[in-house]
């Protein structure tokens, strides 16, 4: 396939934007190249600036679970956009779409909306501190949770020990506050308590991680997570961000049967349109402005075109009963196939997968955690991810993402990517 009007737009983008991107994982740093500029896209497949049809499996990084260019969606947001974008005022809409998600998800009441991810999970911990008086919070190496400065805080021993940033611009002050622990490892986690006591305000986890490549919890682990907190009077926060409204209808928590006491969202709950969320029991949302001292606020938050997707997506999602099962099993189908073609030229592999979610790791050893997610062979991936581009299938320009499989792909789509994988595997 021919990139060559992609390379020209990344070209021009990139005297005007930082690395030619509005956000890194964009960049094709981790395997060479240059990203391809998209037209348009609908249902499983991108149409790029140069005129090529690609099977999608980034799908935006998650959003679009019922594939691109879903119609209610879009009729949904071309109707409101006619009555006007934006009213810094409550709209109707907002109520409709907050019931839909509290009868969705366990264990919550009361939800408020944001504009991304990162607001959600940041947002999140303010109120987990205002709401338990501590400061410090727990977090795992290799768990994402967007950009802001608490976050930012990476694995090595000496982040672990110290709390060291590991991106410029994040103080020191910040980062003594973010304490970390290897994922899956209750052990470390239990020992932060002991050797923080009554400091812990919260922990922050991805409850099936897959911002390292796809890695569930291990059996135990949230429900451990869960037992800390209770122990300690810390607070367990979900991010959900990926796994809501992807994994199941209720997400982890119904999944796992382990409560959260906040829940972060965002990806799939707006449908495509920049919506995060957080959510929790009436007694700790009571601590939120205007009812409580908890300040959080953001002038296009509810957004009106940004609701209504959300809504006609969760309507989707939930008037489907076996749409999450589907999921799986398409999922499932890639999996078999993949994992077939790459033993069959004896290419060593780990291939991590629960619902819509799957990730291919070029390594011999499971990959639970960050530090087993890093081993993986990364000159191997990218002659992967180009093989597969020349075939017309796009994955994470990395090999620490997750593919997030979509209901519009077909068993064909499956069988032309599998068949892919067949033709590449002896050039690994
Ligand atoms: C994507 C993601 C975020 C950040 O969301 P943005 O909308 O990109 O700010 C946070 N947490 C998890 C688990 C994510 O996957």
């Amino acid at each position: 396939m021919k990139y060559q009007r992609s390379s020209q737009l990344f070209r021009a983008a990139s005297e005007v934007i930082p690395g030619g991107v509005n956000s890194p994982v964009r960049a094709f740093k981790a395997v060479g190249g240059t990203p391809i500029f998209v037209n348009k896209a609908k249902g499983a497949y991108l149409y790029d600036a140069d005129g090529n049809r690609l099977i999608d499996y980034i799908n935006s990084w998650g959003p679009m679970v019922l594939g691109h260019a879903f119609p209610p969606v879009i009729e949904a947001v071309i109707e409101k956009a006619q009555l006007g974008t934006s009213f810094g005022m409550p709209t109707e809409i907002e109520t409709k779409i907050a019931e839909l998600a509290v009868s969705m998800v366990p264990n919550i009441d009361q939800i408020r909306f944001v504009n991304s991810g990162t607001e959600a999970c940041m947002s999140a911990v303010r109120l987990a501190r205002g709401f338990s008086g501590k400061e410090k919070i727990i977090k795992f190496a290799g768990c994402y949770h967007g950009h802001s400065d608490s976050f930012l805080i990476q694995a090595g021993s000496g982040a672990v020990t110290f709390g060291s940033p590991n991106s410029p611009g994040v103080t020191e002050g910040t980062a003594k506050d973010t304490l970390l622990a290897p994922y899956n490892n209750l052990e470390a986690v239990a020992a932060i308590f002991e050797a923080n006591p009554s400091e812990i305000a919260c922990i922050i986890v991805e409850p099936v991680a897959g911002n390292m490549g796809c890695v569930p919890p291990d059996s135990g682990f949230l429900e451990g997570l869960r037992a800390l907190c209770d122990a300690h009077g810390s607070v367990l926060v979900f991010d959900e961000v990926m796994t809501g409204f992807r994994l199941a209808r209720g997400g982890v928590q119904e999944l796992y049967g382990v409560n959260a006491d906040i829940v972060c969202f965002g990806k799939v709950i707006g449908g495509g349109l920049p919506v995060g969320a957080f959510a929790a029991r009436h007694e700790i949302m009571s601590h939120l402005a205007p009812l409580g001292p908890v300040y959080q606020a953001g002038t296009l938050s509810g957004n009106p075109l940004a609701m209504a997707a959300g809504y006609a997506m969760l309507q989707a999602l939930e008037s489907d009963a076996e749409v999450f099962e589907r999921l799986a099993q398409k999922t499932e189908y890639l999996h078999k196939g993949i994992a077939a073609s790459l033993t069959a030229h004896n290419i060593t592999h780990t291939i991590n997968r629960i619902g819509s979610m799957i990730s291919i790791h070029f390594s011999e050893t499971p990959v639970v955690d960050f530090e087993t997610a890093a081993e993986g062979n990364n000159e191997r991936f990218k002659t992967f991810f180009h093989g597969l581009l020349d075939a017309g299938i796009y994955i994470a320009p990395s090999a620490f993402e997750t593919w997030f499989i979509t209901d519009a792909l077909t068993y064909e789509d499956l069988d032309e990517t599998i068949a892919a994988v067949t033709k590449i595997a002896p050039n690994l």
